[in-house]
C-alpha cells in the first residue's frame, strides 16, 4: 500500500513568518551565487571582519583544548568580564551571577521574554522595531502593544506615549537604542523621562536592546536605562559581539538582569542549548577587555557611510528620511512611489512591491518596511555596512529608477 504521510507542524510553528531580513540576505547571497550583480543594502551586519586580536583568542582556546562543555551562563571570567564592560562603559551595577551568556543577542532576548511573559501579558514597545521582537513576544503568548511613531518625530515615542500605553496587564517594556531600522536613537534626557514614567509602575520591567549602543554618530551619547536608580532592579540589559565587534557568526549575545530573572535564564537555557559554544567565551572576554581602538576605528567608518547616505538619500525624488544618528540603518519614506509604476511594468502598491521591483530591475536589495511594524509600509530598510563605492553605486541606481517611475 502506498501510504503517504503529511507531516503537520505546531500550530505555534505554523502561527509564526520567518523573519523577514534573513529571508533578504539569503535571497542576496542566492542571487550573487547565481553570478548576479547585486548591491545588498538588506543584510544587517557589519562588512568588516572580526578583529585579529578576538579571532586569536578562540584560536588558542581551541588548541589548548577549550572544546568541552562549559557552564550554561558562561565561564566565571566570560561572566566577570560583561559585569566589567558593563560597569565601565554602561555605569551599570551587577554582578557576574546577573549574567547569562546565550547564543546571539537573539536568543538573549528570547530567554529574557521567555522568563518574564505569560499568556496575557502585554508588551509594549514603540514601532517600527526589529521584526523579531513582535514573534518572540507571542511565542510566549504574550501580547506585542505598539506605540506607532512616524519619521517627523525621527521615531521616538514620548513618555507621555509611553505612560498612555501602559496598562494593569503591562508585564514589560521594550526599548531599542539606537533603532533597528529606524536609524534613530533617544538622548539621555529622553530616556530619563521615559524611565521616570516607568518608575511609577512598579510591576513592569524594561528590557534594553544595546546591540548598537557602541554604534553612535554625530557626537551623541548613548545612556543605559540599567544605570538610572530608579530602573536598576527592573532592567535587563542586553547586548552582543555581533555589531560592535563584527562577529555575527559567532553567536555570542549577553544579558545582565535581576538575579531572579538571570537565573530563570539560565534555567531555560540549560534545556535549550546547554550554553554558548566554549571557545567563544575567551574571545568575548578579549572583545570587552582589549578591542576599543578596533571598534573605534569600524564606528568612524560607519558615520562616514551615514553621512554619505544621507546625502545620497537627498538626491532621491519625493523620499524623506530622518538623519541618521545610530546603529548601521536608514528607513526612508518611499510612499511617494505608490501606485506608480516601474519601467518593467511592475505597479508599485506598497513597499513589498517597491523592493521587489527594485531588486528584479536595478539589482538593489532593501528591506521592505512593513514587518517592522507601525508607518513601516511606507518605508524601506537600508543598511549602510557596505563599501563606500557600493553605497554609491546602490544610491544612484535606486535614485535613477525612482525618477523612471510614471
Ligand atoms: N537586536 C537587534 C535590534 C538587532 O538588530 C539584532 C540583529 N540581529 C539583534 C538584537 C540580535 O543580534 P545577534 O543575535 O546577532 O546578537
Ligand atoms: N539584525 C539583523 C537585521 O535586522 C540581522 C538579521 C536578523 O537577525 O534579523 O538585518
Amino acid at each position: 500500500m502506498n501510504t503517504q504521510i503529511i507531516p503537520s507542524v505546531s500550530h505555534r510553528a505554523a502561527s509564526i513568518k520567518p523573519s523577514s531580513t534573513l529571508a533578504i540576505t539569503a535571497r542576496v547571497r542566492a542571487m550573487k551565487a547565481d553570478g548576479r550583480d547585486v548591491i545588498g543594502f538588506g543584510a544587517g551586519e557589519p562588512d568588516f571582519g572580526t578583529p585579529d586580536r578576538v579571532v586569536a583568542a578562540a584560536m588558542e582556546a581551541i588548541q589548548n583544548g577549550m572544546t568541552r562543555y562549559v557552564p550554561v551562563p558562561g565561564t566565571p571570567e566570560a561572566r566577570e568580564a560583561v559585569s566589567a564592560k558593563l560597569h565601565r562603559d554602561n555605569d551599570i551595577t551587577c554582578s557576574p551571577d546577573q549574567v547569562v551568556i546565550s547564543n546571539g543577542g537573539k536568543f538573549s532576548l528570547y530567554l529574557a521574554i521567555q522568563s518574564m511573559i505569560d499568556p496575557g501579558d502585554e508588551v509594549v514597545m514603540a514601532t517600527p522595531a526589529w521584526v523579531s521582537y513582535k514573534p518572540m513576544v507571542e511565542l510566549a503568548g504574550g501580547t506585542f502593544v505598539e506605540i506607532p511613531t512616524t519619521a517627523d518625530s525621527d521615531f521616538l515615542a514620548t513618555p507621555e506615549a509611553y505612560a498612555a500605553a501602559l496598562t494593569p496587564k503591562t508585564r514589560l517594556v521594550i526599548l531599542n537604542s539606537p533603532s533597528n531600522p529606524c536609524g534613530t536613537m533617544y538622548e539621555p534626557d529622553a530616556i530619563r523621562a521615559i524611565c521616570d514614567v516607568l518608575a511609577g509602575h512598579e510591576r513592569v520591567m524594561l528590557i534594553s536592546d544595546e546591540i548598537y549602543e557602541r554604534l553612535v554618530y554625530g557626537g551623541r551619547a548613548h545612556l543605559s536605562p540599567g544605570s538610572l536608580p530608579s530602573m536598576a532592579d527592573r532592567t535587563i540589559t542586553i547586548n552582543g559581539l555581533s555589531k560592535a565587534f563584527a562577529a555575527t557568526g559567532w553567536r555570542v549575545g549577553y544579558t545582565a538582569a535581576p538575579l531572579q530573572i538571570a537565573k530563570a535564564m539560565s534555567k531555560l537555557q540549560s534545556q535549550m542549548t546547554s550554553s554558548v559554544t566554549s571557545f567563544t567565551l575567551p574571545a568575548l572576554v578579549t572583545a570587552l577587555m582589549d578591542c576599543s581602538d578596533d571598534i573605534e576605528h569600524m564606528r568612524k567608518a560607519f558615520e562616514e557611510r551615514a553621512a554619505l547616505m544621507e546625502s545620497l538619500i537627498g538626491t532621491w525624488p519625493g523620499v524623506t528620511c530622518p538623519p541618521p544618528m545610530g546603529a548601521f540603518y536608514v528607513f526612508p519614506d518611499i510612499s511617494t512611489a505608490f501606485q506608480k509604476t516601474s519601467p518593467g511594468g511592475r505597479t508599485i502598491d506598497g513597499a513589498g512591491a517597491f523592493a521587489e521591483a527594485l531588486l528584479e530591475e536595478t539589482g538593489v536589495a532593501v528591506v521592505p518596511g512593513d514587518d517592522f511594524l507601525g508607518c513601516g509600509s511606507r518605508h524601506v530598510r537600508l543598511s549602510f555596512a557596505l563599501e563606500e563605492s557600493a553605497i554609491r553605486a546602490g544610491c544612484e541606481r535606486i535614485g535613477a529608477w525612482m525618477t523612471s517611475l510614471s
